[in-house]
This record gives structure tokens, C-alpha cells and sequence, in this order.
């Protein structure tokens, strides 16, 4: 899973929701029909630009990632027409993975049957629970049962690789509440599944709440049980883990997201997009006003740009390809005493090493970070 000179990724930031998730630090407004069409017509610009500079070698992408926010926000035709954009651009062919994320709550058949034959051929939709209790928990909007729906309207409109995201350690989700979830969405099919622990950001209502005791924060020792559980489960229905957070059927492992963990290229669009392209990692500004305005003004409107050195490439590769289950080649451990550094690792019991390859042991996926700065 190395990445090759020709892999490239698209991932264009859909910043819109219709509410705020207690939990959730992404950029992103509240959906409002004038701010859409703001930055509908700012993304659109940013294509044209990106069409006079081509700076891809006309590299054909292997993967196009619409995520949010919520992109299916905005409506499904819009979707369409973008992605058709970015196809007379970027040269794609039959393999190119095409993802939309969507809100259950959001979505219809039409919706859907737009989107399949637009060229979406990967769905990814934001479950979190299958307990309508935890919604209220996390500040999320719609019903258990949107999830369903939108996953048979969706296989309805021609989607076969399907995701599901879940989050784990929800205020007071027991152990029996996270197994009951993950059974219930065996009945949905999925081919992927993401599992993300719920964690504290900085800012979010979530923070505040704590801070203010109005909610305990998430139980550690909890989450550990729940992730073990999910990867026991998940096992015996036929997914692989792959990543720390993801699962997947054979064959339906994200090719998006193995770009991110592989040091692989791709470039973002829409406010907040991150982009990483020959070496350079870049991003946009964060406010739709300010990326509007660049764009009326004829520039990109990208706010730092890093040249990252040998050295910092190799950190990336080490911090990012050990969340992959199969690990890094040796040669990547760059720290000064490598030998001795793996071994004392493995003797904690948080690494597994062979001749040729190192490993997070499970120990070791909890602590995957600092893991990873020992080995650096
Ligand atoms: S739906 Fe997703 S992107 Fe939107 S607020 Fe909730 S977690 Fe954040």
C-alpha cells in the first residue's frame, strides 16, 4: 500500500451543516441558501483557476472525496454539476473512487439516483448510533431509523460500496448500548465501517458542557473496552480492520483515506481544505468570506505553505502509517538507536516487529502518537 508517483486525491470541503454536533470542531456555517450559493460560486472559480494553472501533470486521480460538513447540504444536482467540473479537469477513469458524505436525515431517493449516475459510486454516511438516546447526547438531528431508510434508498439508486460512521463512548451509551449499535447495523449491509471514540475538541459545545460539570467527560477505560469489543465483532462478520478507526469488507478498504496514511498526494478545495503536492503541504483559509474574496480577486486563497523537509516527510510517514495495522517497513524508524529503540517497544508490549516490518500491537494502538514520536 506505498503510494506510487501517479497517486493523487481530490477532496473538496463542503462546509455546511445543518446543525452543530456537540462534539464537532470542523470548519463549517449553519446551511443557509445565500452562504451555499456563495460558495458554490467561489468553488467554482477555484476549479476554473486550478484549470489554467494545471499543476497535476495531468496525473489522473485515483480518488475524489466530498466530505463536510455535510455535503448533501447542498442540493444533489449542485453535487452533480461540481463533479462533472472537476472531471473535464482532472482526467479520472473506471477505478476512481468518488465519495460523497451524507447526512441520513438528508437524503432521498431522487437525491441519491442523481448523485449514482453523476459518478459517485461511494457512499459514506454519518450513522454515529443506531439508539435515538444518543442523538439527543450529541446534539445530532433526525432518527435512528434515517439511517435505514437512506442506506436502502441509496442501494436503491445503484451504491454498493457503502460506510457507515459510528462514534463510541457517547455519554452514558453503556457497553451493552455500543454491541446492540453494531448489531443493528449488520443489518444494514455496509461495506465499510468507520468507529471513531468520541473525544473532546477545544471549543465545542461538548468542552464547554464539561468544563461547566453539566456532563462527565468520556470514560477512557470504557472506550478501550467498546474498541476491543467493536474489533471482536466486526471480525466475526467478515470486516478487517485496517486502520485504528476503520473496517472494511475485502476489497472496500477507502482509497481516499489510504492516500492520507500512505504519504500520498492530493489537493483540497472549498475553505479549510488541506492539500499536499510535490513535496509542499498547503492550505485554504478557513472563512468563506475570505476564500470568496481571493477567488473574486483572481487568487487562490491558500494561507500557509510548509515545504516539508526529509525529515519531516519521515515523521509524517512514521505518525500516519502506523495507524495502518500492517505497520511501516523499518527503514522508516529513523530513530538514532533504531534497533534498540524497536526492541525496547516490543518488550512493552506496544510493538510488533519483524525482520522487515513494525507494527502497533493493540496496547500500542492506544498510544499510537507517542509510539510514534520514540520511533522518530
Ligand atoms: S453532521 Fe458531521 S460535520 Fe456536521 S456538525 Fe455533525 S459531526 Fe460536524
Amino acid at each position: 500500500m506505498s503510494p506510487s508517483d501517479e497517486d493523487l486525491g481530490l477532496y473538496v470541503h463542503i462546509p455546511f451543516c445543518r446543525r452543530r454536533c456537540h462534539f464537532c470542531a470542523f470548519y463549517l456555517e449553519i446551511a443557509h441558501p445565500d452562504r451555499m450559493a456563495l460558495f458554490h460560486s467561489a468553488l467554482v472559480q477555484e476549479i476554473s483557476h486550478y484549470r489554467r494553472q494545471e499543476p497535476q501533470d495531468g496525473r489522473a486521480l485515483q480518488s475524489i472525496y466530498f466530505g463536510g460538513g455535510t455535503p448533501t447540504s447542498l442540493p444533489a444536482d449542485q453535487l452533480a454539476t461540481i463533479l462533472t467540473l472537476i472531471r473535464a479537469i482532472w482526467p479520472t477513469d473506471g477505478a476512481t473512487e468518488v465519495t460523497v458524505e451524507a447526512h441520513p436525515s438528508s437524503v432521498t431517493v431522487r437525491d441519491l439516483t442523481v448523485l449514482a449516475d453523476a459518478g459517485f459510486n461511494r457512499i459514506s454516511f454519518g450513522a454515529e448510533s443506531m439508539t435515538d438516546k444518543d442523538f439527543v447526547s450529541i446534539g445530532r438531528f433526525g432518527q435512528v431509523q434515517d439511517t435505514a431508510a437512506a442506506v436502502q434508498a441509496a442501494r436503491r439508486a445503484g451504491f454498493s460500496n457503502i460506510n457507515l460512521d459510528l462514534m463510541y463512548g457517547l455519554q452514558g451509551q453503556s457497553l451493552q448500548d455500543w454491541i446492540r449499535t453494531l448489531e443493528s447495523l449488520m443489518t444494514l449491509a455496509p461495506s465499510h465501517i468507520s468507529c471513531y471514540a468520541l473525544t473532546i475538541e477545544e471549543g465545542t459545545r461538548l468542552a464547554q458542557d464539561i468544563a461547566r460539570n453539566l456532563v462527565l467527560p468520556p470514560d477512557d477505560m470504557l472506550q478501550i473496552d467498546m474498541e476491543s469489543a467493536a474489533e471482536r465483532f466486526l471480525a466475526e462478520t467478515g470486516f478487517s480492520r485496517y486502520e485504528i478507526s476503520n473496517y472494511a469488507k475485502p476489497n472496500y478498504a477507502c482509497r481516499h483515506n489510504l492516500l492520507y496514511w500512505t504519504g500520498g498526494e492530493y489537493l483540497g478545495l472549498g475553505p479549510s481544505a488541506q492539500s499536499y503536492l510535490h513535496g509542499v503541504r498547503f492550505g485554504n483559509v478557513a472563512d468563506l468570506e475570505a476564500y470568496a474574496a481571493c477567488l473574486n480577486d483572481n487568487r487562490l486563497p491558500v494561507t500557509d505553505r510548509t515545504i516539508l523537509s526529509a525529515s519531516e516527510r519521515q515523521r509524517d510517514a512514521l505518525v500516519f502509517g502506523l495507524r495502518l495495522l500492517h505497520g511501516v517497513p523499518r527503514t522508516v524508524v529513523s530513530a538514532a538507536e533504531r534497533d534498540r529503540q524497536i526492541d525496547e517497544l516490543v518488550a512493552k508490549g506496544l510493538l510488533d516487529a519483524d525482520h522487515d516490518r513494525v507494527r502497533l500491537t493493540s496496547l500500542g494502538r492506544r498510544y499510537a502518537d507517542t509510539v510514534a514520536e520514540q520511533l522518530f
